[in-house]
C-alpha cells in the first residue's frame, strides 16, 4: 500500500477498520524520511519518540477511545516548541533548544494525557525545516540548509513553511503544520501543488510558536486535500487563556459544509455552487503576474462557473501598498520579538565576550543569519522616535485602509480568487542576492494576514517544465468552513491536487 498517496480522511478509515495500525503507519514515513534526507524537509526526527506515540494510538485505537484522527503521523513546523523534539524555528541561535512544554497546537494534535485530555491522538513525525523564524518566501533563509523542490530539485520549494510542504509533497508525512504571516502557507502549497489555509486571526492558538510579528501570526493545516485541511484544521483550532488574542469560539468542525451545495436547498448536483459569487480583483491579474499562472487560475475561475458560481470583477485598489505596509510592520513587531534571544534566556551564547553588552552583541551577531539581521536593523529603525510617525504609523493606517477594501469587496461577492504568488517556484539562487525581488513574490498574500482574513492555496495546474501552480480563495472572517467547501468542491471537478512529484512518486 502506497500511504504516502493516502489522504488522511482515507487514512483515519483504514485504521479504524484494522487494515492497518499507527505503528505500520509511522515506521511506514519513518523509512520515506531516511530515504529522503535529500530533500532536507526535516530538522529533527526521532524514531523512538514517533513510534512510542503510535503504539499508544494503537491502544486507544484498540480500547474504542480513539478519535478522527487517532494514530495518523502529522509533522510540525520547527517553528511550534515541541516536547521531546529539538525546537530551533531554523535558527542556528536556538541550536539544540529543548523545550519543556508543547505548544497549544502540538498538544492539540498530540496525544491525550491527564494535563491534556482531548489531545487528537496523532504521531509526531519531526519537525520541519524552514526560512529563519519564518522569514522568507523560499526557505533558502534557513540556517540549516536549504529545502529543496520535489517536483524539481533545482527549484526552491516556497517558503517559510518550505519544509513542511515538501514534506507532505514529497511523502515523507500525510500532513504537516505550518504558519503564515504574509504567506508561508499558502505560497509554498503552492509552489509545491499541495492544499493549505490560513484561518482567520485568532482561530488557531499562538501559544508555543515562536513569534515573528505576532499581529500577523496564524498557523494552519498543510495536507493533499481540503478535506484533509478540515480534519486538521478542526483539531488544531481552540479557544485558548494563554494567548490573549484566542478567539472564544474557535472549536469548530470546519468540515461540515464540504459535502453541500453553496445554497442550502439547491438539489441541482451539477451544480453545487450556484448562488456563490467570486469576486476577481483586477489588481491580481494586472503587471507582474507570469501569464501561465494566470492562465490556470482563469481556467479555475471556469470549472467554478461550471459548478454554478457566478464571477464578478471586484478592485482591492491598495494591493500595491502592502509590501511596503507590511516590510514595515513585520520587521517592526519582529525586532522586538527577537529582542529575548539575547544569549542569556535561550539559545546560543558567545564563547568570549568582554562585558554584557559585548556579549549581547557576539551572541546575537554569530547566531542570526542575514536576512534576520537585516528586519531587526529594519524594525528598529522604523520603530525609532522621529521615525516612528513617519514609517510605523502610516503603514498602521494603511493596515486600516486594506482591511476596509476588502469589506468592500465583500458587499459585492462571497469568496475572492486569485494566485497566489506571481510566479512559479523559482531556482535555487536565482533571488536570494536581491531581497527585494523576493519580497515582491509575496504581493498576493501580504493583504490578507494584514486584514486578518482566512486565506487557501489550492492546486489549480502546472506550468510547461512540470512546476505546480496554485490559486487562492479568499473569505471574509470566520468563513474558513465555506472557503474549504469551496475548495472540496473544486478538487471534485479537478485533479491537479493527485499528481505527485516525479521524482519521488
Ligand atoms: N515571505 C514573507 C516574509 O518573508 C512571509 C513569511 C511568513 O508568512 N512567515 O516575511
Amino acid at each position: 500500500m502506497s500511504w504516502h498517496s493516502t489522504s488522511i480522511a482515507q487514512m483515519a478509515k483504514a485504521l479504524a477498520a484494522k487494515e492497518v495500525s499507527s505503528a505500520e503507519l509511522t515506521q511506514y514515513f519513518l523509512s520515506r524520511i531516511d530515504a529522503g534526507k535529500q530533500w532536507n524537509a526535516y530538522l529533527d526526527v526521532n524514531a523512538h519518540l514517533s513510534l512510542e506515540q503510535a503504539y499508544k494510538a494503537d491502544m486507544l485505537i484498540s480500547s474504542g477511545k480513539g478519535g478522527a484522527l487517532t494514530g495518523i503521523p502529522v509533522a510540525h513546523k520547527d517553528v511550534f516548541v515541541t516536547r521531546g523534539w529539538k525546537t530551533t524555528a531554523a535558527s542556528k541561535i536556538l541550536e539544540g533548544y529543548l523545550s519543556p512544554f508543547d505548544a497549544t497546537v502540538v498538544a492539540n494534535l498530540g496525544m491525550p494525557s491527564e494535563d491534556n485530555p482531548n489531545g487528537a491522538g496523532m504521531v509526531c513525525l519531526g519537525k520541519t525545516n524552514m526560512d529563519e523564524f519564518a522569514m522568507g518566501s523560499s526557505n533558502e533563509n534557513s540556517g540549516y540548509g536549504p529545502v529543496l523542490n520535489p517536483w524539481n530539485s533545482e527549484y526552491v520549494s516556497g517558503g517559510s513553511s518550505g519544509g513542511s510542504a515538501v514534506a507532505v509533497a514529497a511523502g515523507l508525512a500525510p500532513i504537516a503544520t505550518g504558519t503564515d504571516t504574509g504567506g508561508s502557507i499558502r505560497q509554498p502549497a503552492a509552489f509545491c501543488s499541495l492544499t493549505g489555509i490560513k484561518p482567520s486571526y485568532g482561530r488557531v492558538s499562538r501559544y508555543g510558536m515562536i513569534a515573528y510579528a505576532s499581529s500577523l501570526d496564524q498557523a494552519g493545516p498543510m495536507g493533499k486535500t481540503s478535506e484533509d485541511c478540515a480534519l486538521l484544521l478542526s483539531a488544531m483550532s481552540s479557544h485558548d487563556r494563554r494567548d490573549s488574542t484566542s478567539l472564544a469560539d474557535s472549536g469548530e468542525d470546519y468540515g461540515r459544509y464540504l459535502n453541500q451545495s453553496w445554497r442550502a436547498g439547491n438539489t441541482n448536483l451539477a451544480k453545487p455552487l450556484e448562488g456563490l459569487r467570486v469576486g476577481l480583483p483586477k489588481e491580481f491579474f494586472a503587471e507582474g503576474l507570469a501569464s501561465e499562472v494566470a492562465q490556470s487560475v482563469n481556467e479555475a475561475a471556469k470549472i467554478l462557473e461550471n459548478l454554478g458560481a457566478k464571477l464578478i470583477e471586484v478592485s482591492l485598489p491598495k494591493t500595491k501598498l502592502s509590501i511596503p505596509v507590511y516590510y514595515v510592520l513585520a520587521p517592526a513587531e519582529a525586532s522586538s520579538n527577537l529582542s529575548r534571544f539575547d544569549g542569556v534566556r535561550f539559545g546560543h551564547r558567545a564563547n568570549e565576550y568582554r562585558d554584557l553588552s559585548d556579549m549581547y552583541k557576539k551572541s546575537r551577531t554569530e547566531g542570526f543569519g542575514a536576512e534576520v539581521k537585516r528586519r531587526i536593523l529594519i524594525g528598529t529603525y522604523v520603530l525609532c522616535h522621529g521615525y516612528y510617525d513617519a514609517y510605523y504609523l502610516q503603514a498602521q493606517k494603511i493596515r486600516r485602509i486594506i482591511a476596509a477594501d476588502f469589506q468592500k469587496a465583500f458587499s459585492q461577492c462571497d469568496v475572492i480568487l486569485g494566485p497566489v504568488a506571481p510566479d512559479v517556484a523559482w531556482r535555487l539562487g536565482e533571488k536570494s542576492k536581491d531581497p527585494v525581488q523576493m519580497y515582491l513574490e509575496d504581493i498576493y498574500t501580504l493583504s490578507t494576514n494584514l486584514a486578518g482574513l482566512p486565506a487557501m492555496s489550492v492546486p489549480c495546474g502546472f506550468n510547461k517544465i512540470n512546476l505546480p501552480i496554485g490559486m487562492q480563495l479568499i473569505g471574509n472572517y470566520f468563513s474558513e468552513a465555506r472557503l474549504l467547501q469551496v475548495a472540496h468542491q473544486y478538487q471534485q471537478a479537478s485533479d491537479w491536487h493527485l499528481r505527485q512529484a516525479s521524482e519521488v512518486a
